[in-house]
């Protein structure tokens, strides 16, 4: 079997598919996309098709080799994006070749469901208990939410007790047997982290995601020590060398992206890393259907697996969002929270090509809000 053709297809809100073509008739679909860079992703994953047609599409590792190590310059998010993309198209390929899905060729299930949680948005207490209220009912037994918005480098005590309250509210609506994460999405400093951290202990959240940004990851061991709140991170980081010096500063959960940190491929040896120090994966995917079902085949076989996040939902996906790009919504169905394995070859996803193409004619051109302080000064988003 060879490969034939590799095509990209732009996508509201802000998604890129991958197509891979076989001779023998096989296609397989991966996400490769950076959010706010999605053509040139696109570009990098025309580059990197030179290599790829007339290769064996099943010889996946060797090609990830060569796709992230056979240039001289390597890594980063754009390479690493387009690397991931089409190394999920490459597992699509070789699970629909032997008629299994992927978590089967990985070592086989170890789980039956994949817990995921959905996001709420909201700045208000009175609109996060809403918000809160809406996905319980629907069956979800995990939220997250952002911690705050444009945060200053020391902040007021208002923009602290507001976060506080924000969290303490989130446990009040739901109860002790349900979860929160909150996502402090890298606008808070190090010296704010470490402030906010022991103030949000009572409320007791699963997880605080990116308390830093990667740039000041020298704080981590730090904000560890600063209180008992597991931290998470990962959704900027590309590849399992950069998870090596969050774990050894003792983060919890790690949250590698399949669609920026090398695929499927680098996605299980990112969750062996995070073995070997005993924390979890609790994959990034607030992207399309392509991508969540390979992130589901690597959850339905990692034993470190916690929570899965998906994007149906989400208050940054407005002008289409992912069941809008499948021909059987049916693998995307939560019960009580969670999603079902399924036994269905490759990813498991079966695309609306027409939707995907169609889409493309309209290609969007999302770029991520650029905030700024009252002063005019940047602000993290
Ligand atoms: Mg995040």
């Amino acid at each position: 079997m060879k490969i034939t053709r590799v095509e990209t297809f732009l996508a509201p809100p802000r998604w890129l598919f991958a197509r891979v073509e076989t001779d023998e008739g096989v296609v397989g679909w991966g996400e490769p996309v950076v959010e706010g860079r999605a053509e040139v992703v696109r570009t990098a994953v025309q580059v990197l098709s030179e290599y790829l047609i007339g290769q064996d599409p099943l010889r996946i590792e060797d090609h990830w080799q060569v796709m992230t190590k056979g240039g001289f310059y390597r890594g980063g998010p754009v390479l690493s994006s387009a690397v991931a993309g089409l190394d999920q198209a490459l597992w699509d390929i070789k699970g629909k070749t032997y008629g299994q899905p992927v978590h089967q060729l990985l070592g086989g299930p170890v789980r039956e469901s994949v817990r995921a949680y959905a996001w709420v948005g909201g700045d208000e207490p009175a609109e996060i208990r809403e918000a809160i209220a809406a996905q319980t009912e629907a069956g979800f037994t995990a939220v997250k939410m952002n911690g705050t918005g444009r945060m200053g480098p020391l902040a007021s005590r208002a923009d602290i007790r507001a976060c506080v309250l924000r969290a303490e509210t989130a446990r009040e609506a739901l109860g002790d047997s349900r979860d929160f994460a909150v996502d402090f999405h890298g606008r808070v400093s190090p010296a704010n982290a470490r402030r906010l951290l022991p103030l949000l202990t009572d409320s007791a959240p699963l997880f605080v995601e990116e308390p830093v940004l990667p740039a000041h990851h020298h704080a981590l061991s730090d904000l560890v020590s600063a209180s008992n709140i597991p931290l998470a991170l990962g959704e900027r980081l590309f590849a399992r060398e950069e998870f090596l010096a969050p774990l050894q500063a003792g983060v919890a959960v790690v949250q590698p992206d399949i669609s920026h940190a090398g695929g499927i491929s680098e996605l299980r040896r990112i969750a062996a890393l995070a073995e070997a120090y005993g924390a979890q994966i609790a994959p990034h995917c607030p992207l399309g259907p392509v991508a969540l079902a390979a992130s589901l085949q690597v959850a339905f076989t990692t034993p470190n697996f916690l929570i899965q996040e998906q994007s149906i939902g989400i208050h940054y996906n407005k002008a289409a969002e992912l069941l809008d790009y499948v021909a059987d919504p049916e693998p995307f169905r939560f019960v009580s929270g969670s999603l079902l394995r399924t036994d269905r070859p490759g990813l498991g996803v079966q695309v609306d090509e027409a939707a995907i193409r169609a889409a493309d004619r309209n290609a969007h051109a999302w770029r991520n809000p650029v905030w700024r302080f009252d002063d005019g000064t940047f602000a993290e988003w």
